[in-house]
């Protein structure tokens, strides 16, 4: 499962003032849709409208065709993890991290999700491996570490729909590549939906949509986009 559905979807946090102007989109089960436009242009908040963070005004947000405006707060944030371009980590160890939100989670299953996002080895090499506290000083993560710490722990929750929002935009552009990859590792198997500023960054999307000034203004592949510039 994990089908998103936008159907003419109308939002501004103030009435007076549309932010989003009758978006429509589908992304279906296990595909990835990359949205990109110009700071500003509303990506952000059609994520933030997806998490009902916010209520739209008019139109129809579904996933698996069922609208989240009657879903439960809890079912819905079990159906979707998000990695934040800056997520807030605990002054915690790594594994109380990766494993807040889900008391019952073993040991093994915080492994096991830390495998997946790339994170074990380095993890490893800390002094007391998951133990080691994040804030410890002289062992401050660095931006990349943290953000693989935020994807394990949203992959400990296991939800059919992923959203990534400017994940790598605020790292160096070495440790964005390699973010990139486990990024794309993990969305593969998983409805994903990417914010992204620029192009260059979403070449695997199944789907892009050019948003401006809360409208979309275009849409296609890659290549069609490319072309069209
Ligand atoms: P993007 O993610 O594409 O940079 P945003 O979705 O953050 O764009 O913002 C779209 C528009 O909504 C902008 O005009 C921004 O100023 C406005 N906006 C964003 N967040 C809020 C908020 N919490 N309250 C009021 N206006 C907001
Ligand atoms: P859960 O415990 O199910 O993860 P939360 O209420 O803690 O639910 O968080 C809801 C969603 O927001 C989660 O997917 C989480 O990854 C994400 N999230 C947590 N912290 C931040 C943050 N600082 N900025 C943006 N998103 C966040």
């Amino acid at each position: 499962g994990g089908e998103v559905r936008f159907e003419h979807v109308r939002f501004g946090y103030d009435p007076d003032r549309e932010i989003l102007h009758d978006v429509s989109f589908t992304v279906p089960a296990g595909k990835t849709l990359a949205i990109v436009g110009p700071s500003g242009a509303g990506k952000s908040t059609i994520a933030r409208t997806l998490f009902r963070f916010y209520d739209i005004q008019a139109g129809r947000i579904l996933i698996d065709g069922q609208d989240i405006a009657r879903v439960t707060q809890a079912s819905l944030r079990a159906a979707i993890g998000i990695v934040p371009q800056d997520m807030v980590l605990f002054n915690d160890t790594v594994g109380y991290n990766i494993g807040y939100g889900r008391a019952d989670a073993s040991q093994a299953e915080i492994e096991q999700a830390a495998r997946a996002a790339s994170i074990h080895d380095f993890i490893m090499r800390l002094p007391q491996g998951y133990d080691t506290r994040v804030g410890e000083r002289g062992l401050k993560l660095s931006g990349g570490e943290k953000q693989r710490v935020a994807i394990a722990r949203t992959l400990l929750k296991d939800p059919p729909v992923l959203v990534l929002d400017e994940a790598t935009s605020a790292l160096d552009s070495r440790t964005e590549t390699e973010i990139q990859t486990v990024l794309r590792d993990i969305s593969r198997k998983r409805t994903t939906l990417v914010v992204a500023h620029r192009l260059s960054t979403v070449v695997d999307a199944d789907e892009i949509i050019v948003l401006d000034q809360g409208r979309i203004v275009e849409r296609g592949r890659h290549s069609d986009l490319v072309q069209a510039d």
